[in-house]
């Protein structure tokens, strides 16, 4: 049982990421004891399928011993090893190796880091490096896309376009700019795949022109925007949009650190638009939350202009725990259950769950259901014609979420009333089953609720 006491410590002490603090102070912390596969325990002994991955990131699933066992293996013969000075470790190079192996095109050259928001980071580093090296130092914009989310470090927060994370931080910073999102939904041109290719590459288009084409350094974004509410952009979008950046000649960065390692299907889901960005971060799935650790795939092109303009001195860039040995051997670990049946079991659970999801469809609260693999998103609205979202005052996301736990599942509740899913590839047919069938449930009692109607 959870008792007072730890609730008490974690209000005094524990300072939540992305929360209201006396929201948080208010609600008392929900405390996870243990997990098998897709199922987590709580501290009052109730189960829940675990249809987030944690957050977005148990891709494996929890519970596996060979992840275990490679980390404490790793632990007793060298827990820790810096990659600065020269120096190394067997797994983190394996690992690297092994990425490369499997990257698209010539990504061939990892940067290992801590999590995504430092990959992140290190991109915006690397390329401003490279535009040095290549003797254009004032490229120095970078455009992203509205509703993206890039992390939370500072300059990876400004990248990203959430208002949560803007208001009161003092970011964007005036080199940061963004185009609209493909947004299929909610897109003012419609729903035709087509017309929303066009109309990002307009905007793109302008936006460059308004910047200045000699001045801006990179654009990034996501396979499928996740923390702006699991949207999906029409097949060709990224494509068309790389096509244009290499016409321009900006470097184009995937973050595939939500949809990467599976999330969608394949290993990387920019192969599925058959795009070879110039830099792809990743990490989440990398080390399947076991332990922290993103990478950055650097393409051949790139690291030779930054090798070559480095000459004899460091490029000054790292972390303590860059390539740490440990996460590299959970990583080593990681792929080969995702190659050893994962991926597969991802792609058949994927379709059942995006089949049960659109069995909702018809549901009083259901705008659209959309998603790719064990990525997907269901959109309330209270008037299906005029798309009205849920009204997010009177219906706060976390009452939908606190239903949702208390009929034993565990989603995402963006405030905007989107409900998002990104469930471990292992889940069997029966946690898939739950999931939907703790979800209609949910939204039956949401129906229900005077603030909805
Ligand atoms: N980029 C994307 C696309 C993400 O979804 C996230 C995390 N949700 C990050 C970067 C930041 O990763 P982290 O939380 O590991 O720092």
């Amino acid at each position: 049982m959870l008792s007072n006491s730890l609730i008490e410590l974690d209000r005094a002490h524990l300072v939540h990421p992305v929360s209201s603090f006396h929201g948080h102070e208010q609600q008392g912390v929900r405390v996870l004891t243990s997990a098998k596969g897709a199922t987590v325990t709580d501290a009052q002994g109730r189960q829940l399928v675990d249809g987030f991955a944690g957050l977005w990131c148990v891709n494996a699933g929890y519970g596996h011993d060979s992840i275990v066992e490679a980390a404490a293996r790793q632990m007793r013969e060298l827990p820790y090893a810096t990659a600065y000075f020269g120096m190394g470790s067997e797994s983190a190079i394996r690992l690297a190796a092994e990425l490369a192996e499997r990257a698209p095109g010539d990504l061939d050259h990892v940067y290992f880091t801590l999590g995504g928001s430092d990959a992140v980071d290190s991109t915006v580093r690397f390329i401003r490096y490279y535009w040095f090296a290549k003797s254009q130092p004032q490229r120095d914009q970078f455009i992203s896309v509205e509703q993206g989310y890039h992390g939370s470090s500072t300059v990876g927060a400004g990248l990203t376009a959430l208002p949560n994370f803007h208001a009161g931080f003092g970011i964007p910073f005036d080199w940061q700019h963004k185009i609209p999102s493909p947004y299929p939904y909610r897109n003012p041109v419609g729903q035709d795949p087509q017309a929303i290719i066009n109309a990002s590459l307009t905007a793109l288009k302008a936006k460059i022109e308004e910047v200045g084409a000699d001045r801006v350094a990179a654009f990034y974004m996501e396979p499928i925007q996740g923390s702006g509410g699991v949207i999906v952009p029409p097949k060709g979008w990224m494509k068309a949009i790389r096509n244009l950046c290499k016409e321009y000649g900006i470097l184009f960065v995937a973050d595939e650190v939500i949809t990467g390692f599976g999330r969608t299907g394949p290993l990387f889901a920019c192969t599925e638009d058959e795009v070879v960005p110039d830099f792809m971060t990743t990490a989440k799935g990398l080390t399947s939350g076991y332990v922290p650790m993103g990478a950055v795939f650097m393409a051949d092109h790139v690291y030779q202009v930054i090798a070559d303009g480095a000459g004899a001195s460091a490029v000054g860039h790292g972390y303590t725990y860059s390539a740490h040995p440990v996460s590299a051997a959970v990583g080593l670990e990681v792929l080969k259950l995702y190659e050893g049946g994962l991926l597969e079991n991802g792609i058949k659970a994927g379709a059942r769950l995006m089949a049960g999801l659109e069995s909702l469809k018809d549901h009083p609260l259901v705008g659209e259901v959309r998603g790719r693999g064990m990525l997907a998103a269901v959109e309330l609205v209270t008037d299906k014609i005029a798309k009205t979202p849920l009204p997010a005052e009177s219906v706060p996301a976390r009452r939908v979420f606190d239903r949702a736990w208390d009929n034993g599942l565990i989603i995402r509740a963006f405030a905007n009333g989107i409900l998002g899913y990104a469930p471990p590839l292992c889940c069997t047919e029966a946690d898939i089953d739950a999931i939907i069938e703790r979800t209609k449930k949910t939204l039956d009692q949401t129906l229900e609720d005077p603030d909805v109607r």
